[in-house]
């Protein structure tokens, strides 16, 4: 009735530690894995690394559309400021403008334009090349026609835009293939908006690149890379030719092969180039790929230390709860242990007392019994007395050069009248030649006596006790047999533990504390040595004490 309680009890702290447990942690643990999870899984699905990372190269990529303009129009200012006065003659306006290209080689055309008449002047290095020949033919008259037509409303035009120049750009042919030229037309500075004087400087597309875009190029890759989590970037600059195929006019180091992953077109300078960037040696696909796949990992172990740290939680608070139950068993075990012999006691002395003994036989017998009940009562309070100082890690040993074999001999003398009354078949065999150990006596003598003890208590139906003391391995083997109940294999391991008691039902009838065993272990491990079990089950058990002969004992203060 009392067991089936403590058993309905036992259920209910554990339901009570499950539902706190599930609650206060695997809940709100499940939770937060399972919005990480699915918002993962919606970064995957929506590419959102994708798109970072494209919008960060829109970024990289304006920005250096940004700087490259601002080096074109420096350079476009530059030239400008060299062009001649347009109240000079045509000759030294030829000359000048000579003079420029020369100082210029990147620009392969300049001319001016103002009331006085029309100057086109070419780079003369390029004129060996047909198609420049011909473009040269070309520009010069439609120019010249263009600017009569147009020139004055196309100045007031360009008068209002910034700092007074106007970019165009576009698909040439030169003899190598397809090429680029971008052109600027400004106003010259000494003119009121009312006097039409206009100047301007073609740009040779494949000079672009070691004049301008090379140079910022190279200088925006290695600057922005490491913002971009030490993946280095790639850079380019190209055209479309006629046939829709992309013509680099500048490229950066480490673009190897393949498309941009994000474009921009120039829009104000260069109009007709664009501007491609991409990760050198992976695409922004991969890098997102192996992020979710690195986010889905870390998730995974964080779960599964999660997942861990609840078992073990579940584990630690488990054991805890068995051990507050083996306390509280050991409570009323030790109550009724004290009780059963202290009752005995009154009996037999108030019998005594009362004088109605006469026979001086029964006399004996009751003394004899008051005598070993309260010898019980002793050895039950110097246990629980050990164990307390053990716990409190107050327990001192003195070890002292003993005769073991006298101290085992005379320890078994005590009990050899209760071991032969109980119907116990009892041998004993002490090797004579044993030299001299250092042991502390009283705690040696308390070993054996809890291990023979156990063997009378733990024996049903063949009562053998054997004692033996001999030399084996460097070491005083003591060992304690007997034919009893024996003990499972999984408990062997558990029934050194304090409190603990096997799960037989002779155990659960026979009284007892469950520290014996602990106090053995305790006292056999100050002493250097070890506690081992040997035990069927049905068949009887074997406990074997080793105490080293050689080297001292390694602790005079362990816990149990
Ligand atoms: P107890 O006060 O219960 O005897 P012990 O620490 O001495 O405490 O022993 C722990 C448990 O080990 C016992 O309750 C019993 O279940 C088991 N045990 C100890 N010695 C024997 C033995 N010789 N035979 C069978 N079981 C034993």
């Amino acid at each position: 009735m009392k067991l089936k309680k403590r058993k309905l009890l036992g259920g209910f702290n554990r339901f009570r530690l499950m539902l706190t447990l599930g609650l206060a942690v695997l809940l709100p643990a499940a939770a937060l894995i399972y919005v990480n999870y699915s918002q993962l899984r919606a970064i995957e699905r929506d590419k959102g690394i994708e798109a970072i990372f494209n919008r960060e190269f829109q970024e990289v990529l304006a920005f250096t559309e940004k700087k490259i303009n601002k080096k074109a129009y420096t350079m476009t200012e530059e030239a400008r400021d060299l062009f001649p006065s347009p109240d000079t003659d045509t000759q030294e306006k030829e000359k000048k403008l000579d003079l420029i290209l020369a100082q210029r080689p990147w620009l392969s055309h300049a001319f001016l334009y103002d009331e006085k008449g029309f100057v086109f002047r070419s780079q003369p290095g390029l004129m060996s090349d047909k198609y420049f020949r011909e473009e040269h033919d070309h520009m010069t008259e439609s120019y010249r026609l263009w600017f009569a037509k147009e020139g004055k409303t196309q100045a007031e035009m360009i008068h209002r835009r910034s700092k007074g120049i106007s970019f165009s750009g576009g698909r040439v042919k030169r003899e190598s293939g397809d090429s680029y030229m971008a052109g600027a037309m400004f106003v010259l500075p000494q003119t009121s908006s009312n006097k039409v004087a206009l100047g301007g400087v073609t740009y040779e597309g494949c000079s672009l690149k070691g004049i301008l875009f090379q140079g910022i190029l190279d200088e925006m890759v290695s600057q922005k890379s490491t913002d971009q989590g030490g993946n280095r970037l790639a850079m380019m600059i190209y055209h479309m030719e006629t046939g829709g195929e992309m013509k680099p006019l500048a490229v950066s180091a480490g673009w190897g092969e393949g498309k941009p992953e994000v474009s921009r077109k120039f829009d104000d300078v260069f109009v007709g180039l664009t501007l491609g960037i991409k990760f050198q040696g992976t695409s922004v696909a991969a890098l997102g790929q192996n992020w979710v796949r690195r986010s889905f990992l870390i998730l995974a172990c964080l779960s599964l230390v999660i997942v861990g740290g609840l078992v073990l939680t579940k584990h630690i608070v488990s054991k805890e709860m068995a051990l507050a139950r083996l306390k509280s068993d050991f409570v009323s075990n030790v109550s009724h242990e004290l009780r059963t012999p202290l009752a005995l006691i009154r009996l037999y002395a108030e019998t005594l007392e009362l004088g109605r003994i006469t026979t001086s036989d029964k006399k004996q017998e009751y003394y004899r019994i008051i005598r070993k009940e309260s010898e019980r009562l002793t050895a039950l309070i110097n246990n629980i007395l050990d164990f307390s100082r053990i716990e409190a890690g107050h327990k001192e040993y003195e070890f002292r050069q003993t005769d073991i074999g006298d101290l085992v001999r005379n320890t078994l003398d005590s009990y050899r009248y209760q071991i032969e009354q109980q119907g116990f078949a009892f041998e004993e065999s002490i090797d004579p030649d044993l030299p001299p150990v250092r042991v502390d006596r009283e705690a040696i003598a308390r070993a054996l006596v809890n291990l023979v003890n156990n063997a009378l208590k733990y024996s049903a139906d063949e009562k053998f006790l054997g004692v033996k003391l001999y030399r084996a391995n460097g070491a005083v083997k003591l060992e304690v047999i007997d034919h009893g109940i024996g003990i499972t294999r999984r408990e062997q391991s558990k029934i050194f533990e304090k409190f603990y008691r096997t799960g037989d039902p002779l155990v659960h009838n026979t009284k007892g504390s469950g520290l014996g065993l602990s106090l053995v272990r305790h006292i056999t491990q100050a002493h250097g040595g070890e506690i081992a079990v040997e035990s069927t089950p049905g068949k009887g058990s074997k406990f074997v004490l080793s105490l080293p002969l050689t080297g001292k004992p390694s602790v005079s203060e362990a816990r149990a």
